[in-house]
């Protein structure tokens, strides 16, 4: 999901608009110029006044003075909202069937994830691509197009991370809202429109700012993502800090810090091992340092006003969705761990709380890319945006294993049989010659959760096209 953050689909204003204290004292007014939204913070303190402010924190500290629960609740029980599709599933899904499937990609799945054309055999990871949470999204969207043929239909931001998917939209007239310097721009947006929140969800601002506008609200959030939130908000309802492992400028990260009350985002093990080093004062690895050193290395990834001295006495474990699972699993642990050796075993439930909030989809594709790399390959292509956070995890795993491997989201970034533009997993771009060994080879693929099977094989067409003229050649 660039460093790992920019990559991510940078989600510029969504939490971090400090939009309400409470709904009751929220005034929305709607002008040709821009959203305004005015509201008092804690204090007296003016809240940033445009709807398109900035600001450094993904998320305000008045969620506290916000039932955030009760707020989803009464959203989704409105008339204006709709979650569950127009009943054009079936319709749907055949529509998509013909846009995304890929008969290659059918021949390898019945042949054991395995088969050989020509001098190329390719191994497919046996889970990958489209996860339900994703194919779900989508088809909510064009059951969306289909119930609303008149209206102007929106999206808060890429339904998936997928160029593929998101052109498909465009072309649906279903548009993008777009970011501004000064953050996300709902001044388009009117009384009477559509707008979609993407399978990673939006954030509580967002939302408070479509309900007052009186859209008609299209939520394909996917349920894995729900759940975190609640997870947060149980955090936040016992009063303790949510530990989130995640990317800090990632839509769905913003999403998730929304809804929870104290928190700390912590994108690594790394990240995580300071933090518990602040905790036991610096006796875990010393890396940590002073209360000042660690408020400015975490200044866009905490809650305001966030005191590590004060707030990190009890704490719950979140993540976004598509990390890396062992890493989410391992930062739990450390967590769980460091309030032991503070407070004592017996105590530990006091102070550390811990739900299962790793995706099913997210899992298996990990799972499978793991497998994938121990196979006997010459490389590994991973096949997905350049913005997909899940996608930079399994190109991750290969570089793990040291494999040459390459993130591409196209098949035209296969510049030549002898030229690859690629991404690594931390976002850097690259371009590499003699990437294809000549003579028979032995391809591992896979796609992250977002990419539709043609763009696979799409990929795999140009490879064999590449593999085709090397042949050629020798004639
Ligand atoms: S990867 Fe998991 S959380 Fe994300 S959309 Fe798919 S099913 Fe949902």
């Amino acid at each position: 999901m660039a460093t790992a953050c920019n990559l991510a689909g940078v989600a510029k204003v969504p939490a971090a608009l400090g939009l309400s204290t409470s709904l009751s004292r929220k005034r929305v007014e709607s002008s040709s110029t821009s959203l305004r939204v005015s509201t008092r913070q804690r204090g007296g303190r003016r809240a940033c006044e445009p709807a398109r402010c900035d600001a450094t924190h993904p998320a305000e500290d008045h969620v506290e003075q916000v039932d955030t629960r009760e707020f989803r609740r009464t959203l989704s029980r409105g008339k204006n909202y709709n979650r569950n599709g127009y009943g054009y599933k079936k319709e749907m899904l055949e529509q998509m069937d013909v846009e995304y499937t890929s008969d290659l990609v059918k021949t390898l799945k019945e042949n054991n994830f395995e088969y050989t054309w020509g001098n190329v055999t390719v191994k497919l990871a046996n889970s990958f691509g489209f996860c339900w949470g994703v194919e779900r999204a989508v088809q909510i969207a064009y059951e969306a197009r289909k119930q609303f043929p008149e209206q102007q239909l929106w999206l808060t931001n890429e339904i998936i991370h997928n160029p593929t998917v998101n052109q498909r939209m465009t072309d649906m007239e279903i548009k993008e809202l777009s970011v501004t310097e000064n953050g996300k721009d709902f001044s388009p947006v009117e009384k009477g429109d559509v707008v979609i929140l993407p399978a990673f969800g939006a954030s509580l601002q967002e939302m408070q700012i479509l309900d007052e506008k009186k859209v008609q609200i299209v939520d394909t959030t996917c349920p894995w993502v729900s759940k975190v939130w609640n997870t947060v908000e149980k955090h936040r309802k016992n009063i303790y800090t949510s530990v989130i492992h995640g990317k800090y400028a990632h839509e769905e990260t913003v999403a998730t810090a929304s809804f929870a009350g104290k928190y700390i985002i912590a994108k690594n093990i790394k990240e995580a091992t300071y933090i518990c080093d602040y905790i036991l004062g610096g006796k875990l690895d010393g890396s940590s340092g002073t209360k000042e050193e660690f408020l400015e290395k975490f200044k866009y990834a905490i809650s305001k006003a966030f005191d590590p001295d004060r707030d990190l006495e009890k704490v719950g474990i979140a993540n976004q969705t598509t990390m890396l699972k062992g890493e989410t699993e391992e930062i739990g642990k450390l967590l769980e761990r460091t309030m032991m050796q503070k407070y004592g075993v017996e105590n530990a439930t006091d102070h550390f709380m811990s739900f299962n909030t790793i995706c099913d989809a997210t899992q298996e594709r990990q799972d499978a890319m793991y497998k994938l790399v121990d196979d006997k390959v010459d490389l590994v292509l991973v096949v997905g945006g350049w913005n997909s956070s899940n996608t930079s995890h399994l190109q991750e795993i290969a570089e793990l294993k040291s494999i040459p491997s390459y993130w591409i989201d196209t098949p035209e970034r296969m510049l030549s049989g002898k030229r690859i533009a690629f991404k690594l997993n931390h976002g850097e771009y690259v371009e590499k010659d003699n990437w294809l060994p000549e003579g028979p080879i032995t391809v591992g693929i896979t796609s992250g959760a977002s990419t539709p099977d043609k763009v696979v094989e799409d990929v795999l067409k140009r490879l064999f096209q590449f593999k085709r003229e090397e042949v050629l050649a020798l004639l």
